[in-house]
């Protein structure tokens, strides 16, 4: 009994383990994703926009099966921060890491589906709602203004990365006018 009973103690750790290690990656992940690619990189650069905000988009192109570089690097660098932790987190709990990773990569193709006109189910979208998960709906508020809807997977990061877009369009701004004032 007594090895029956530490037996299920064992387990219950390593679910707990694996579903906090896959929370972590997931959390960790898109905050580093949104704060240091994808917002600096609307503001900055061209080449998100270019790629991910582009009129001749297609849902192929977003579920990563295109040989267009361009795109898989774009995918790249989005999906770089998922894996940074993964050597130490690895170490905690690797079916966690593994969970983790495998539902960041699902939600990357079911948060494109707008594209191929689904429509999330009404059970589906109060549940999203409730864990502050990012529907495709919503994702697809992103694609079509820039200044919408941030947080890949999770919605909490919209605010505060509107208020980053917002302060590095304003370092942009000041930087150009002091070169153009430099140059006058
Ligand atoms: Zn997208
Ligand atoms: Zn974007």
């Amino acid at each position: 009994m007594i090895k029956l009973a530490s037996v299920g103690e064992e387990l219950d750790v390593f679910i707990v383990k694996a579903f906090l290690v896959a929370t972590f990656l997931l959390v960790i992940g898109d905050a580093i994703s949104t704060f240091l690619y994808h917002v600096p990189e609307h503001v900055f650069g061209k080449f998100h926009s270019l790629v991910h905000h582009g009129k001749n988009r297609s849902f192929v192109h977003y579920a990563v099966l295109t040989r267009n570089p361009l795109v898989l690097l774009d995918g790249f660098l989005g999906a770089l921060p998922y894996f940074i932790f993964v050597p130490w987190l690895w170490n905690i709990s690797p079916l966690g890491t593994i969970i983790g990773l495998i539902l960041g990569e699902l939600h990357v193709v079911w948060r494109h589906v707008s594209i191929i006109k689904w429509k999330t189910p009404k059970q589906v979208k109060l549940l999203c709602k409730l864990l502050f998960i990012t529907t495709p709906e919503r994702h697809c508020l992103h694609h079509k203004n820039a200044n919408l809807a941030y947080g890949d997977i999770f919605t909490f990061y919209d605010y505060p990365a509107r208020l980053w877009l917002k302060f590095l369009v304003f370092l942009k701004v000041k930087y150009k006018q002091t070169m153009t004032t430099k140059q006058t």
